[in-house]
């Protein structure tokens, strides 16, 4: 029997999970709250880890186009000291395809290929029913019942409420993003400075980042310890003024790595928040979630891996298991708490490490997953 499934949000998640009943040809209504793929910018690049993402879109049929696009070479890492100084250049090996990076724009146009999202369709609740299944809600006022409704919405889920009372908290660090078009030309120190992948410089309780993105697009982002009002007697929208009060954050960092903050044209905010470590929830039926949405982290490289892997997951056991949805997703369930705890404890211990008191740290960090 067919169930009548929908995945609310086409991020990795839910782009992942539709795209997998796709193939199996299975019919899901995927809702989206963005009127169009292209409505805000994608984001930077993604680490799509052998055993989680790559996984993931083998289960799509997409592991081919993701080899052909993306760049095993921006695995290279190099950290530096606050003075310049290059303290380890990591190159990946000519056939490592441990943790190729692929832009988020590139990834979201390869999992939606023939999918038909639903745009513009802004969730606001989901509410649980009986066996009858769950009713999602529209902000038009419109609202549609379905048997499984997979919350695939992200940290500020309207999902997650249907389950969890839980939301998410501030760690304590923010991220500050800044963008450099056409670094080889228009930067070519920088350039070399970054390499074929990302470098970062670690300094007391602050970080600077910056990750080559595919075109000579880079992303930087400025982490530092702070309230979350750090901001109050500044506009965010007032990019020299941004750049002004970055720069005195990082004030005595060596010239050629301030140049980082130097030459972008916007700034965007961005407060780290996570879920508490091991978020669980007493199965309620007709619902479930998957990626931010039941387990936000800091950004360490999981989250979308994690993301895909779960919409793969589940994906496959509705489709091709013996027909009980509750069954397939109290099974998904047991399985993404698991691993997804297991790696909420890895990368809340790793943002303690790599923005703190104590630079050595992101060091040690560094040498532990690199090792020589
Ligand atoms: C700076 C940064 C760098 C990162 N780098 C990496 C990395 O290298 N590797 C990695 O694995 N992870 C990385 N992550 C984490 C990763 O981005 C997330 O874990 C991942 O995007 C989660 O996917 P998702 O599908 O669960 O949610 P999201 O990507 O947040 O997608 C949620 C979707 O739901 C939609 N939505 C939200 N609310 C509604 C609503 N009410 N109604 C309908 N639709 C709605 C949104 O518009 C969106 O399309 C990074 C995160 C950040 C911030």
């Amino acid at each position: 029997m067919r169930h009548r499934i929908a995945v609310v949000g086409s991020g990795p998640a839910g782009l992942t999970f539709a795209r997998v009943l796709h193939r199996h040809g299975y019919p899901v209504a995927v809702l989206e709250r963005d009127p169009a793929p292209d409505a805000r910018p994608p984001g930077g690049t993604l680490d799509l880890h052998e055993g989680l993402g790559q996984l993931a879109l083998d289960k799509a049929g997409l592991l081919a186009d993701f080899q052909a696009l993306s760049r095993p070479e921006g695995q290279a890492m190099r950290i530096l000291d606050t003075d310049g100084t290059v303290l380890r250049d990591w190159r990946p090996r000519p056939h490592d395809r441990a943790n190729p990076e692929i832009d988020r724009g590139q990834l979201r146009d390869l999992l939606l290929g023939p999918l038909d999202v639903r745009w513009g369709r802004d969730v606001t609740q989901v509410v649980p029913g009986t066996r009858e299944g769950a009713l999602v809600r529209f902000a038009d006022g419109r609202q549609e019942a379905f048997d499984l409704v997979v919350g695939a919405d992200g940290a500020w889920s309207r999902t997650r409420p249907a389950v969890s009372s839980v939301t998410p908290h501030y760690t304590g660090v923010t991220l500050v993003e800044t963008s450099l078009d056409d670094v080889d030309a228009c930067h070519p120190g920088l350039a070399r400075l970054i390499g074929d992948g990302s470098v970062a410089v670690h300094g007391v309780n602050r970080a600077l980042v910056a990750q080559r993105n595919s075109g000579g697009h880079v992303k930087v982002y400025a982490q530092f310890r702070a309230p979350l009002d750090w901001h109050t007697s500044l506009d965010l929208a007032d990019v020299e003024a941004v750049r002004a009060r970055l720069l005195g954050l990082f004030d005595g960092w060596a010239a050629p790595v301030l140049e980082l903050l130097r030459h972008g044209t916007a700034f965007v905010h961005r407060p780290l928040h996570v879920l508490p470590v091991r978020h669980t929830w007493t199965r309620v039926f007709g619902v479930t979630l998957m990626g931010d949405a039941a387990h936000l982290m800091p950004p360490l490289g999981a989250g979308a891996n994690l993301a895909m892997v779960e919409g793969a997951e589940l994906a496959e056991s509705i489709a091709t298991g013996p027909g009980d949805l509750d069954e397939a997703v109290r099974t998904f369930e047991e399985q993404m708490w698991i691993r997804a705890g297991r790696w909420a404890e890895i990368t809340a211990a790793g943002l303690e490490r790599l923005v703190s008191p104590e630079p050595a740290e992101a060091l040690a960090l560094f040498d532990q997953v690199h090792p020589s």
